[in-house]
């Protein structure tokens, strides 16, 4: 059987990665390593989540010794924020890491349940995924697990995990409630401009 280390970055996106490797007799031992869930409350959150998977799918699951990481990850950042730009970094991280740990277990490939989420940059964790495997000499085992989407879903729904709202970084969190900031941000200025400009500290 081949021996393959699962990156997860978070519980509802393992169900369906888990039960497709499964399904082609390979036993994947899961990961943990995202130091781009902030802030802390959040970050436990999933974690708990996915404990939750993995007693209840029954696989075995190692916890980067780091935990929270929110410093690590804006070092790696050097400043970038922009969507797209600060992901690609912040996939290489996380896969390096991945790649790194694989390699000192004596695993055959590595590969991640980012590959699962429709919200991900497919290619770009693909890519990705590959530099780390060529850095680490390692195979970077992938597979389009989009395909299982629903179904992923539909199993997390029945088991009442909690699945998020955002990606993970502070700055999705953002983007993800942008509208509802602008409105806000609007009411702010309307309030300001009816009381003729007057602010209190
Ligand atoms: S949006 Fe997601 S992938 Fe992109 S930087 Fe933030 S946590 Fe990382």
């Amino acid at each position: 059987m081949e021996k393959l280390l699962l990156h997860i970055c978070c519980g509802p996106c393992s169900l369906y990665p888990v039960q497709a490797q499964r399904e082609k007799a390979i036993e994947p031992v899961g990961f943990f390593y995202n130091p781009n869930i902030h802030p802390f409350m959040e970050f436990e959150r999933r974690v708990d989540a996915l404990e939750t998977v993995s007693n209840s799918l029954k696989f075995d699951l190692l916890w980067d010794p780091n935990g929270y990481g929110l410093e690590e990850w804006l070092a790696a950042l050097k400043g970038e924020t922009r969507h797209g730009r600060r992901c690609m970094i912040c996939y290489g991280l996380r896969l390096n890491r991945a790649a790194s740990k694989a390699k000192e277990l004596g695993m055959n490939a590595f590969s991640t349940t980012l590959l699962y989420s429709r919200y991900q940059l497919h290619e770009a964790i693909l890519e990705q995924g590959r530099e780390c495997a060529r850095k680490h000499g390692i195979k970077f085992y992938y597979e389009d697990f989009r395909k299982g989407w629903s179904k992923g879903i539909e199993t997390a729904k029945k088991m009442r995990i909690y699945r998020q709202p955002y990606c993970g970084c502070i700055f999705s969190e953002y983007e993800r409630y942008e509208k509802r900031a602008g409105r806000l941000n609007q009411r702010f200025s309307e309030s300001i401009s009816s009381q003729g400009g007057a602010t209190t500290a």
